[in-house]
């Protein structure tokens, strides 16, 4: 966010001397995140748990270590704002796909992290656009969200960003990783996030990374919860999607096979969290078979297991073929804010 990795250049690359002593911390990052996933099992994110939401936010993405930070937050059940660099996405979409998939929300950072206050408004104008257009390019998401690099603002950035419908966020904890910040320090800052408030932190800092189990074990210790930032007030409010469904999830109703099919797969929803869900697929009448499941925008499958898949165009329709593991296939799909619908099984075919 500022000068030591202004823009979207990255951190340097780890130094070859402080090897032995990262692997050192990797490891108690590890046994701490292990601990921490325990812990957030036992009191999953649900209103209930939660006396109140932050925004935990990420800058200056996508970044060579994108997918490390990822793997983190999924780790400890955190969704988590990404602010990203229009140019990182143009060179880098899967990233930024990736972090939706992730069920993270992606919004605006700039196209190429400049000091924004000395634009004129066209130039203001152009800038953001591009960056809007270059993260629905490569997400679907449109962003409504924007953090000025530097947090450097004016009330032309600020008309500008509002007619592209775009909210203005800064931050209210700035947890200092762009610094130089140890892992303790960026807890520490973190600790001081009330509810509603929001935390600066960035993409491709490996600090970073490392403090966020423990960062989870100090809100999850005060009933706060990771939440999404509300494009109408700026403040960290509890996710779309979030809590689970109070009724139970639909069960299965066996699919009409197609004229001429020969085969009969019937979907069930044997696990539904907050943000994602499991859908089971039982295949009968066939043990060589070709099953198209669809799924609805924004929602997106980011894990699949017992069968081999393909896509279509979209991405959000998938071709299942058997692959020797049975008849019983599974995958995992993102609600991505839409935690109503479920996958539409459209065929079964034999071979
Ligand atoms: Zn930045």
């Amino acid at each position: 966010m500022f000068a030591s990795i202004s823009g979207p250049r990255r951190p340097s690359p780890p130094r070859a001397a402080r090897h032995a002593r990262r692997l050192a911390v990797l490891a108690t990052a590890a046994v701490a995140l292990a601990a921490t996933g325990l812990a957030v099992a036992a009191t999953p994110s649900s209103a209930a748990a939660c006396n109140g939401y932050v925004g935990l936010t990420f800058d200056d993405g996508p970044t060579g270590s994108t997918n490390a930070l990822l793997s983190v937050l999924r780790a400890n059940n955190v969704r988590a704002t990404m602010f990203n660099v229009g140019q990182n996405v143009q060179g880098n979409p899967s990233a930024a796909r990736a972090q939706v998939d992730a069920g993270m929300w992606v919004a605006n950072h700039s196209w190429n992290h400049a000091h924004m206050t000395s634009m004129n408004q066209s130039q203001m104008q152009s800038d953001l656009s591009q960056t809007n257009s270059a993260i629905q390019s490569a997400t679907g998401v449109r962003p409504q969200l924007f953090r000025p690099p530097y947090g450097e603002t004016n009330s032309t950035l600020q008309s500008v960003a509002a007619s592209l419908g775009l909210r203005q966020v800064i931050w209210d904890v700035d947890s200092q990783d762009w610094n130089g910040a140890s892992v303790s320090q960026i807890v520490s800052n973190a600790s001081r996030l009330q509810d509603g408030q929001v935390i600066l932190m960035h993409d491709g800092i490996q600090n970073t990374r490392d403090a966020i189990p423990q960062i989870m074990a100090n809100l999850n210790s005060r009933g706060l919860c990771p939440g999404m930032i509300s494009p109408s007030t700026g403040r960290a409010v509890a996710p779309d999607g979030t809590p689970p469904p109070t009724t139970p999830p639909p069960t299965g109703s066996p699919t009409t096979p197609p004229p001429g099919g020969g085969c009969t797969a019937t979907a069930t929803f044997p696990n539904v969290w907050g943000d994602r869900y499991n859908t089971s697929v039982t295949v009968q009448g066939a043990s060589n078979w070709t099953v198209v499941v669809a799924v609805t925008a924004p929602q997106r499958i980011n894990t699949t297991w017992n069968g081999t898949p393909s896509w279509d165009s979209t991405g959000y329709v998938m071709t299942m073929r058997s692959n020797g593991s049975g008849n019983t296939f599974g995958f995992t799909t993102m609600m991505n804010g839409n935690s109503s619908a479920r996958p539409q099984i459209r065929s079964c075919t034999t071979g």
